[in-house]
């Protein structure tokens, strides 16, 4: 049994996990506050791949879990910083919201325009509410002609209300992986990249840490693939393979009961 008292850092989801829309879920202001008051350090991670950290982080700190943009890592802010550790400053094509821009000038790249996509020796994707086939021929022309291609996730679907989705990041990254005949190069949950900056930020060796989320798939596939030690916040608590996390709570109230209890 993993003892949570041995750990130096705490990694957590936030949609499912700490909040769900603008709520804040049982325990997790709790939480968060009994791990820092012991001196862990605590971050957050998310694929969000059109807020940025600051946006994030004051949106946590209204809600009662004071944070700074540094406690945040968001996908789509360290989208720059990825391609520069891959290929080093580069002349991007961004399909993706102003936003995507801005990350990718402020990490030093060239931001490239649809209609000069021949110059382009990234292709970057994101979530791009204008997304037409104009972006989608330039982007896999270019990606055909040598470009790497970036994204910020390849989560399939964006929930936007109760079953209700837009089609996420993901959907946009394959139309143009597909026609451009290459696979992309994830910056997002469950690849490594978010999750190295994560240990990073926190000080820690992966195995002195835990990634805390609600997905199998993201959170506790790509934290087990870093090293981490991994638990998982299944609300339903149906367990159908439990077997993958090193620890399952019902939700973050129930991880504040383990903690104060592996303290003694
Ligand atoms: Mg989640």
């Amino acid at each position: 049994l993993i003892s949570l008292a041995g750990l130096r850092g705490f990694a957590f989801d936030l949609d499912g996990c700490i909040w769900a829309g603008s709520t804040l879920l049982p325990g997790a202001r709790e939480l968060v506050e009994a791990l820092r008051a012991a001196g862990r350090g605590v971050v957050f991670v998310t694929n969000s791949s059109r807020e940025r950290a600051g946006q994030i982080a004051e949106r946590l700190s209204a809600l009662g879990i004071p944070a700074r943009a540094p406690d945040v890592l968001a996908a789509l802010d360290l989208l720059g910083e990825a391609i520069r550790r891959q290929v080093g400053l580069a002349a991007v094509l961004p399909v993706g919201t102003r936003e995507m821009r801005e990350v990718l000038e402020a990490a030093g790249h060239t931001v490239v325009g649809f209609d000069d996509w021949r110059r382009a020796t990234v292709v970057a994707v994101g979530n791009d509410p204008s997304f037409d086939f104009g972006r989608l021929r330039a982007a896999s022309r270019a990606v055909a002609g040598g470009a790497t291609l970036f994204t910020v996730n390849l989560d399939p679907r964006l929930p936007v209300g109760p079953g209700e989705f837009d089609p996420g990041c993901g959907a946009l990254t394959e139309a143009v992986a597909v026609a451009g005949g290459a696979r992309p190069l994830v910056v997002g949950k469950p690849h490594a990249p978010i999750f190295e900056m994560a240990l990073e930020r926190l000080g820690c060796r992966p195995s002195e840490a835990v990634m805390v989320g609600d997905s199998l798939a993201t959170d506790v596939a790509g934290g087990r693939a870093a090293g981490m030690v991994t638990a998982w916040v299944d609300p339903a608590g149906e367990l159908p393979d439990a077997g993958q996390a090193d620890v399952v709570v019902r939700d973050l109230a129930e991880m504040l009961k383990l903690w104060r209890g592996t303290r003694g």
